[in-house]
């Protein structure tokens, strides 16, 4: 079954008097427990594809379905609520919020779900000892290694069990062994199920997912699937 589906998606902005298409009719299934790489070279169009899987944005034309829904048309509360039920984000830049600990970061989505706070502090507690950092659960992000940091975000990203992890460059900031650790994580995480869906740059990285979808000028331009 198809956890996010395009189907002849557009999205066009309004530079100058010009009409630039960053998606130029994408139609794409994406399948329960799949991982993917999404690469092209800079300007095709990979974080505006990665927005509107994220709910960060809407389609200009055509329709996004994230688990059966369609987003165009629904009003942002409604896409915020999408996006905290069904998606885990994960960052280059990790995004944790600095003043906040460990715990309190990855109780945030569960604090916008309105989570009674004890069963958000087990919940934290679960997540943080399955990333191997049960013992920094009251420290702030700049007390942590980037990969420690990464982990965290990971662990915030899992708080509310969602089947699909989207990630932008998650080891753009991270040497090559730390990369190679949180892809095995998020490796791990595919083979449990959830649904990955990350974009990269580097080949190496996109050699762990299943399907390397390439885009290029807003259209896909092939995708390479491992026949495993
Ligand atoms: P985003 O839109 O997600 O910020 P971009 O693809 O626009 O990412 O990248 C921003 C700039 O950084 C672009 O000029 C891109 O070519 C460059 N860049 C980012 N990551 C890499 C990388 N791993 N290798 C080469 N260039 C990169
Ligand atoms: P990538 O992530 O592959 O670098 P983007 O999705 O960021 O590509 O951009 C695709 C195209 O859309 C580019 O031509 C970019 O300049 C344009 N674009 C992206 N975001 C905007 C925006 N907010 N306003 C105008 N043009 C944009």
């Amino acid at each position: 079954t198809s956890v996010i589906r395009l189907d002849e998606v557009w999205k066009t902005y309004r530079v100058g008097s010009e009409d630039v298409h960053a998606l130029a009719g994408v139609s794409i299934d994406f399948l329960r427990g799949s991982f993917w790489a999404i690469m092209g070279p800079s300007g095709s169009g990979k974080s505006t594809l990665l927005n509107l899987l994220g709910c960060l944005d809407r389609p200009t034309q055509g329709a996004c379905y994230i688990q059966e829904q369609q987003t165009a048309g629904v009003d942002d509360d409604a896409l915020s609520e999408i996006r905290l039920r069904h998606l885990g984000f994960i960052f280059q830049s990790f995004n944790l919020i600095a003043q906040l600990s460990v715990r309190e970061n990855i109780e945030l989505p569960l604090f916008y779900l309105g989570w009674e706070a004890e069963r958000s502090r087990r919940r934290a507690e679960e997540l943080a000892a399955l990333v191997g950092l049960e013992e920094r659960l009251e420290h702030r992000p700049n007390e942590l290694s980037g990969g420690q940091q990464q982990r965290v975000a990971i662990a915030r990203a899992l708080a509310n069990d969602p089947q699909i992890i989207l990630a932008d460059e998650p080891t753009g900031n991270l040497d090559t062994a730390t990369g190679t650790q949180i892809m095995e994580m998020l490796k791990t995480l595919n083979h449990q199920g959830k649904t990955v869906i990350m974009v990269t740059h580097e080949p190496e990285i996109a050699a762990y997912a299943d399907h390397r979808l390439h885009i290029r000028d807003g259209l896909i331009d092939r995708i390479e699937s491992a026949d495993n």
